[in-house]
């Protein structure tokens, strides 16, 4: 029998635009005894994004069916205020429940709402948060990515705002200076909670007792 220890459920979160999704991208890739949770959404593909792996693009309907079915970890509605509605993110169950059971650790890159629920939900997730090195330099960086016009990214610094008073529920943060470095960090963060002892369920007990 081999040391075996329960997969992690890692939740990233940081404002929009701070390269989140970058870095969560490179950690996947990097490591194959992760997987990705691709979240089912009701807001528009950007040009660039691939239904299927950007997101799942859903209609209200079919997400609120998710929700009432119980078939989403957690969900959220985000950029509601200025009497625009917001948009709907959920965590589809069934392949965070099939990774978790292969024993792939799951990697959820989801706002504060969705990372709270996930909390109550999940036994010990890592819940890490991302920061821009300023607040200048979020704001660059947003008007910089050109995806949404004035208002959009107006609206994503007030919400950058709400979330960053969340950071306290977090148990990690990382601070965004170059998308190599936080890679490197968030690996560090992932490596380390992979070898707590509470998360061991079994253990080789013949050959190596503790008492
Ligand atoms: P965007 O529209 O820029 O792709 O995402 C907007 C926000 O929604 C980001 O903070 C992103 O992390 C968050 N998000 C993406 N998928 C989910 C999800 O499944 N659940 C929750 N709660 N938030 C999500």
């Amino acid at each position: 029998m081999h040391l075996q220890t329960r997969p992690l459920i890692v939740v990233v979160s940081g404002p929009s635009g701070v390269g989140k999704g970058t870095v969560v991208r490179k950690l996947v890739q990097a490591d194959p005894a992760t997987l990705l949770s691709v979240s089912v959404t009701t807001r528009a593909p950007r040009p660039q994004e691939i239904d299927g792996v950007d997101y799942h693009f859903i209609s209200p309907d079919r997400f609120q069916a998710m929700r009432k079915g119980h078939e989403l970890v957690e969900w959220a509605e985000v950029y509601r205020g200025g009497g625009t509605a917001g948009e709907f993110y959920g965590t589809p169950l069934q392949p965070v429940e099939e990774a978790l059971a292969n024993g792939r650790d799951v990697i959820l890159e989801i706002e504060v709402q969705g990372a709270k629920q996930v909390k109550q939900w999940a036994q010990d997730p890592v819940l890490v948060f991302v920061l821009p090195p300023s607040w200048e330099e979020l704001e660059r960086r947003l008007t910089q990515r050109n995806t949404e016009g004035p208002q959009k990214v107006l609206q994503r610094l007030e919400t950058a705002q709400v979330e960053f008073r969340r950071l306290w529920d977090y148990d990690y943060f990382l601070v965004n200076d170059t998308i190599e470095q936080t890679t490197v960090e968030l690996e560090a963060i992932v490596e380390a909670e992979r070898h707590r002892v509470r998360r061991i369920v079994s253990w080789p007990q013949e050959r190596m007792n503790h008492d």
